[in-house]
């Protein structure tokens, strides 16, 4: 499930906490916004570590 809010790239540089906004940029200093949940935990990496796994198996 893809989150619609999203966070300032550059908010640990130019703020004190996370920015979050709905615009593709950030209000306040203008850096891409990009979408706020963490990556690790996202459904399409994890995917992506089972297709590698399964190739990785078929080559040897
Ligand atoms: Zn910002």
């Amino acid at each position: 499930m893809k989150s619609d809010i999203l966070v300032c790239s550059a908010w640990r540089d130019e703020h004190e906490r996370p920015r979050y906004t709905l615009a593709e940029t950030c209000p306040a200093c203008g850096a891409e916004a990009v979408n706020s949940a963490p990556a690790p935990f996202s459904p399409e990496d994890n995917y992506g570590k089972y297709r590698r796994a399964l190739k990785r198996r078929r080559r040897d």
